[in-house]
């Protein structure tokens, strides 16, 4: 199928621009993931702005429509404390500018507008590449395709199409939104109908937040916020909605009932909403001839009013300036670009409200362009919980005193004002943020602890038990037991159980006392994160690596100074298989899929009699996962590490995989037979290697004639930046610790560290005769980046 203008998503962004080309006569094919127009609720209000949204809906000839729209008093705007008590309030008297309209409304007025079939619904994006000379195909997931000379990623957060521009994805704000519903509240929930008005309430505290609308019908519609750790919200969506409510109501224990009840008394199961960003890198790219991007798929923000407006703005601008560039689709895209671009690396707002603060809250959170703030700009209001400190003056949930990513890092936002490092407030921001360091460091040794003794997987498997119980089953000491269950319990991995008395009452709790004692069950979603070595949030493993590192700090220190290094083997078998548990998951679950969608490279893979290396393969989960999905294959791993091809002949026998999988122990840069194989893969190895130019002119050499080099690493950014977000700092945090000392104890060595940018990999490839490099369209996979290298 040939496609002039190709749309991916049908949200606000991609209809406002099918909509305006189509009333420039310009024909258009929308391809939308979901299976019709009403397969999902389409979220809450929007405050349509003068400046952005409102000139879209005029540039796409739907003013009029949208306008009868509007809902009546939704403007009306209402803060209260946790007790109910109203702090400020304010009435809908139609001057507000801001008109409130519903978004599921919204976008059936869009679609509406659109010529029948002009959205191909159930039409799932799963890869795209390009073919040269602007043209791009595009591959659904019922296997049909599409080529087109003009590609348009509207795709949202997690959009497909962006990996042809960046190599950018959204990282998590730290908090989510839980998203409730209240139907026909003015007669089923009079009080809470009340409390809510005509408009919008907000009831916000530190780490902490319900902002309230009504919508058409009476309905009360919330997004509780609350500022956790992903894990935190995982027992939410699991079908319990009476465990997932309990769950977020107790976070507001002693609020008014009547603000309560819009958590408690929801008619839908409540639904998580992470709240996440893009870095600022993913906010531009270089020009590519016939793709681009608009809305979230472009400049993802937390919410703050602004995105869906945007998205509108960015359609009907790109809309408008393909109209104006009839023929010429890069001169379109170069100008719809320009306008879109920051001068800074952060959204942009456009038009007259880009200097001036905004002068309600907005949509109502906050103006800031990354972690939802909960602040206000307009001084000439009280601004009574709003701009926040700590949540019951405990540090334990404050923001770290660092800009997020996408954030300005010189001007913070808009509220925080830089006061210069001698300032009390920046010394007391620091030292907060150590303790919670602090914190989240023994958190993570008792983790492993608990990992390697195996008390997360006796807990798992018997149940609550007590610090004797635990002890007599792991064949451990009992007073280490109690005091590791305690602190267990007090960080919240674990949950007391009954009203047993104090084990320090009841000695080690053995059962020799009459009084019962107290006993430790593992906390929702901590047997999975810490116990089940097939999920990809399997995160014991990860906790092994800081716990190989403590071990060797004294001999970290020595060659910091030296200049010497600390070798993998000295690392230990904590490294190993904190290594390999780590990344078996992704390897076994999602790696077939992850190249099943690049069509081309499945097809080659998938030859019968295809020959495949996989070099530095470790404990062999990768080579085994290749073996699995290409059945026609026969795979060879390489590693230089003993122990590790050691494990991994035992993992291929207890896998049934020997007759098609094979390990030996070598230098892959020197010990590989010449044109042997159709692909060489290197799984997250290359960052390691003393001398990755001779590995891969070695993985060059080994190739037959039309073969492939894959390697899977690190998604680093393009450049550095400080600060970062938390992908760049995990990656300094490896670097730091175990990857550059590895390296370093090479001589001579690369020294590469673990923070290998796309630009050190094409630098690596095109010496060792790899010249044709390209990113492929992998996504959603972990912390890294696939390169396909073939030589010219
Ligand atoms: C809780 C919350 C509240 C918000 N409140 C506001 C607000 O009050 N005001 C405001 O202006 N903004 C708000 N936003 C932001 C706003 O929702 C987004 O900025 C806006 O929806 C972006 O529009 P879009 O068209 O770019 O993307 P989306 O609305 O995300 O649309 C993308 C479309 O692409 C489709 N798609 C995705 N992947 C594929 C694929 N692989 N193949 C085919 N189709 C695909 C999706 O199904 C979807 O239909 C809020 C966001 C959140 C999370």
């Amino acid at each position: 199928m040939n496609s002039p203008v190709t749309i991916i998503g049908a949200g606000l962004g991609g209809l406002t621009l099918a909509r305006v080309l189509h009333v420039h006569g310009i024909p258009v094919t929308v391809h939308e993931a979901e299976a019709s127009p009403t397969a999902r609720t389409q979220g809450g209000m929007l405050d349509i702005h003068d400046e952005t949204g409102r000139p879209a809906l005029e540039a796409a000839g739907l003013g009029e429509q949208f306008r009868a729209l509007v809902l009546a008093g939704g403007e009306a705007t209402r803060v209260v404390a946790p007790d109910g008590t109203v702090l400020f309030d304010e009435p809908d008297d139609g001057s507000g500018g801001r008109p409130e309209v519903q978004r599921g409304e919204l976008r059936r007025m869009l679609l509406d507008s659109l010529p029948d079939g002009t959205v191909r619904w159930g039409h799932k994006v799963t890869g795209v590449r390009a073919l040269g000379g602007g043209r791009h195909e595009v591959t659904f997931a019922d296997g049909d395709t599409a080529v087109t000379t003009l590609l348009i990623g509207a795709d949202g957060a997690w959009s497909r199409v962006r990996a042809l521009l960046s190599g950018a994805r959204p990282e998590y704000v730290g908090t989510s939104f839980v998203e409730t519903y209240l139907h026909d509240g003015d007669t089923r929930h009079p009080a809470t109908a009340r409390a809510v008005g005509s408009g919008a309430l907000f009831a916000l505290t530190p780490g902490a937040g319900i902002v309230a609308h009504r919508e058409r019908g009476g309905t009360l519609h919330s997004y509780v916020a609350l500022t956790r750790p992903q894990e935190w919200f995982a027992p939410i969506g699991t079908g319990n909605t009476a465990t997932a409510t309990a769950l977020v109501a107790a976070e507001f224990d002693g609020w008014a009932p009547e603000l309560t009840a819009l958590i408690t008394d929801s008619d839908t199961a409540p639904v998580v909403r992470p709240i996440t960003t893009l870095p600022a890198s993913g906010y531009r790219w270089d020009r590519v001839p016939g793709v681009t991007l608009l809305g979230d798929a472009a400049h993802l923000m937390a919410p703050s009013g602004d995105g869906a407006n945007l998205a509108m703005l960015d359609g009907a601008e790109l809309g408008r300036a393909i109209a104006a560039h009839p023929g010429d689709v890069e001169a379109a895209l170069t100008a719809y670009e320009q306008a879109l671009f920051p001068a800074a690396p952060r959204p942009r707002r456009r038009g007259p409200s880009s200097s001036t603060p905004a002068t309600a809250p907005t949509h109502r959170t906050a103006s800031s362009t990354s972690s939802p703030r909960w602040v206000r700009t307009d001084e000439s209001r009280p601004s009574p919980t709003l701009t926040i400190p700590a949540r019951g003056g405990t540090a334990d949930d404050r923001p770290l005193p660092r800009p997020r990513p996408g954030e300005d890092a010189m001007s913070g936002t808009t509220e925080t004002t830089t006061t210069g490092s001698d300032a009390p407030e920046a010394a007391e921001a620091v030292a907060e943020r150590v303790l919670a360091a602090t914190l989240g460091a023994f958190d993570v040794l008792a983790c492993y602890l608990g990992d390697r003794l195996g008390w997360y997987r006796v807990l798992a498997e018997a149940g609550p038990l007590s610090p004797g119980e635990l002890a007599d089953r792991s064949g451990t000491d009992p007073r280490y037991a109690r005091e590791w269950l305690e602190q267990q319990a007090a960080s919240g991995f674990l949950t007391v159980v009954g009203d047993g008395a104090d084990s320090t009452v009841v000695g080690d709790g053995d059962g020799a006392d009459s009084t019962e004692p107290r006993r430790f069950g593992l906390g929702p979603g901590v047997a999975e994160v810490m116990t089940a070595t097939d999920s990809v949030n399997f995160l014991a493993p990860l906790t092994r690596f800081v716990g190989a590192a403590a071990v060797q700090l004294p001999a970290l220190g020595a060659a910091y100074r030296s200049g010497g290094g600390v070798s993998w083997a000295q690392f230990g078998p904590d490294a190993r298989t904190g290594q390999a548990d780590m990344n078996r998951p992704w390897y076994e679950h999602r790696l077939a899929d992850a190249l099943a969608g690049v069509p081309d490279l499945h097809r080659h893979l998938d030859r019968p009699g295809a020959a495949i290396a996989d070099l530095g393969c470790g404990e062999g989960w990768s080579t085994i996962a290749l073996a699995r999905a290409y059945p026609g294959a026969t795979v060879h791993g390489v590693d230089p590490d003993p122990p590790s091809t050691a494990a991994a002949a035992g993992h291929a026998v207890a896998a049934g995989q020997t007759e098609r999988v094979t390990f030996r122990t070598g230098d892959a840069a020197t010990a590989l037979p010449e044109a042997a194989y159709d692909a060489v893969f290197a799984f997250e190895c290359l960052h390691d290697l003393p001398h990755p130019v001779e590995f891969l002119t070695s993985a060059r050499r080994a190739l037959r004639p039309g073969g492939v080099v894959v390697v899977m690493d690190e998604a680093a950014e393009d450049t550095f930046r400080a600060p970062a977000g938390d992908v760049e700092r995990l990656l300094y945090g490896f670097s730091t610790m175990l990857c550059l000392p590895d390296a370093m104890s090479h001589e001579p060595s690369a020294a590469t560290g673990t923070v290998i940018r796309e630009s050190t990999v094409r630098d690596y490839a095109a010496r060792a005769g790899l010249t044709d490099v390209e990113v492929l369209p992998i996504e959603d996979f972990g912390f890294w980046r696939f390169y396909r290298m073939r030589p010219r």
